[in-house]
């Protein structure tokens, strides 16, 4: 009897086994069906989740969850984690899908919609040292409307803010305000995180800490952020936004340098580059009103390359306030060097600045021009390096910005935790150097997707070349070993902790850094 039974459950295995490898889609489908979650799985018309920002990668999952509780996210994990290697079922968190070469997708995987998690309403503590709990896949908008609310705000910014916490949180979230508060993952208390076997955890610098490191800037490969307690400052009612001019990269950086070295006047510093410039996709950063005389149509760069240093200053518009603010930033600007005749300057609320982004998304949407390809490129450029690399690219290699803006930026390394997930360079200071092209579709011209990839290739190739120590922001790599040189020293780290909290490697696959084993 007792040989009967083992006997039957072996074929069972067996048979589960071989119709996965068959089908793999059958066994998978109607397990995650019977799963008693509070939300709901989609298994039909799931090409939202085979999108996204980047428009050029495609793989469309299995089934999407639309999970309506932090318990629907780690039954699914625990379930596939329990199936084992032989399902071949992967599970990708989606943010709002604004990754550019499919990260947030999972091949024939379950994709789950971080936006639908219905955790508790957003938390305010208010105090010495407030704080917001949110779900990991609230937009940074909702979260600063909330916080506004109560005259709080969080610290640090992406210049978008229509990415959801979870998502930037597992790269950096990078902005002007960096240089001083360093990069969002800095700016974290506390987080709740399913793992790749699916335990709910709670973890923070005090409790659980490698794990709470891990998941920051971990490209999603060690949890699922489902919530995370963001920290706050006073937020201030308007911001001076200015704007000014250099033809010497030597100048222009100087100057950046010496604005976020010690006690800056400014609370967000970036700048970026300007070559033969024309067209609408160029601009679509500099969202200024059209009567305001920043407005980027001025900024015609008549086949010279110029240097645009972006500044802004919080204040709140009582009498006394503004005139210290207005003497702060005049004594600031006459210590620049820039070309006097290209000073800048206007007034916007404080949430219109932060959100300004989303004003040109608006403009390009109604144009077309925002669901096309996105080749963007994003490095992180040693200081001492960055001079050879201006004048290599800027002018050279690129020989125009019509296909994007070109973001540059220095910020602090010590503002970055080095017990995050997240590869920096070595020096204390480096530049962000961000490529954000556009590609026309189907064009074959220098507005086309293969030629800008081919002047990323170039970039890439020079910066290998010459030794610079550049790293990737929001890297992406097609090989394990290229991924290993990226994380340098770090590598070993990196895998450990990948097999500690996702054993089986199921979170993530889009990242392309591990593959489940089969
Ligand atoms: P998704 O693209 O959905 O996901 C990104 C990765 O994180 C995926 O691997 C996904 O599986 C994983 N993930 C998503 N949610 C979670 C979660 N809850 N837990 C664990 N892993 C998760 N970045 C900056 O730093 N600074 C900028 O100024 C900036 N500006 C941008 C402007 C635009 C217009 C766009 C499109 C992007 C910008 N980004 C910027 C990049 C952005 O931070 C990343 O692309 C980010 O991944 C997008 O967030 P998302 O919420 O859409 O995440």
């Amino acid at each position: 009897m007792l040989f009967l039974r083992s006997f039957i459950i072996l074929f069972l295995s067996c048979l589960t086994i071989k119709l996965n490898l068959c089908f793999p889609s059958i066994i998978p489908s109607s397990s995650l069906k019977a799963l008693p979650v509070d939300g709901h799985f989609k298994f039909e018309q799931l090409d939202h989740a085979a999108r996204d920002f980047g428009n050029r990668y495609s793989f469309l999952p299995l089934a999407v969850l639309h999970p309506k509780s932090v318990s629907d996210i780690a039954i699914t994990v625990k379930h596939i984690w329990q199936m084992g290697p032989s399902s071949q079922l992967t599970v990708a968190a989606r943010g709002h899908g604004h990754s550019l070469q499919g990260q947030a997708q999972a091949h024939r995987g379950v994709v789950i919609n971080m936006e639908s998690l219905q955790g508790p309403k957003m938390q305010l503590h208010t105090g010495n040292s407030p704080y917001v709990d949110v779900s990991g896949g609230e937009l940074w908008i909702n979260i600063l409307r909330e916080t506004l609310k109560h005259g709080f705000s969080p610290k640090s910014w992406t210049d978008y803010l229509h990415l959801t916490v979870g998502g930037t949180l597992s790269n950096a979230g990078i902005s002007g305000q960096a240089f001083r508060h360093g990069p969002q993952i800095s700016n974290v208390h506390q987080l709740e995180v399913v793992t790749g076997t699916g335990e709910v955890v709670n973890c923070s610098e005090k409790q659980n800490s490698d794990l709470f490191y891990s998941v920051l800037g971990g490209l999603g490969q060690f949890g699922i952020i489902t919530r995370a307690r963001i920290s706050l400052e006073k937020a201030p009612q308007m911001v001076k936004w200015i704007r000014v001019l250099y033809t010497d990269f030597a100048t222009f950086a100087r100057d950046q340098e010496k604005l976020i070295s010690g006690e800056s006047t400014f609370d967000y510093i970036e700048g970026f580059v300007i070559i033969n410039r024309t067209g609408l996709l160029n601009n679509w950063r500099s969202s200024f009103n059209p009567q305001d005389p920043v407005q980027a149509s001025q900024f015609k760069s008549d086949g010279k390359t110029l240097f645009c240093l972006e500044l802004a200053k919080y204040f709140n518009p009582n009498p006394e306030e503004m005139a210290a603010v207005n003497q702060e930033i005049k004594d600031s600007l006459s210590q620049l060097n820039h070309i006097p005749s290209t000073l800048f300057l206007s007034e916007a609320p404080y949430l219109d600045f932060l959100d300004r982004v989303h004003v040109s998304e608006i403009k390009l949407r109604s144009k077309g021009l925002w669901e096309v390809p996105h080749p963007w490129l994003n490095l992180l450029i040693p200081r001492s390096k960055i001079h050879m690399f201006a004048q290599q690219v800027f002018g050279n290699i690129l020989t125009d910005t019509s296909n994007g803006p070109i973001l540059i930026y220095p910020v602090n390394k010590s503002k970055w935790d080095n017990r995050t997930s997240v590869v920096i360079p070595e020096e204390e200071v480096f530049y962000l150097v961000a490529f954000l092209s556009s590609a026309v579709p189907s064009s074959t011209g220098n507005d086309g997707l293969d030629h800008i990839l081919v002047q990323n290739k170039r970039i890439l190739d020079y910066c290998e070349i010459a030794g610079l120590g550049v790293k990737q922001y929001l890297p992406h790599y097609s090989t394990q070993g290229e991924w290993q040189s990226h994380f340098g020293p770090h590598w070993e780290v990196f895998a450990q902790r990948k097999s500690t909290y996702d054993p089986l490697a199921l979170l993530a696959p889009g990242q392309r850094i591990f593959q489940k084993p089969i």
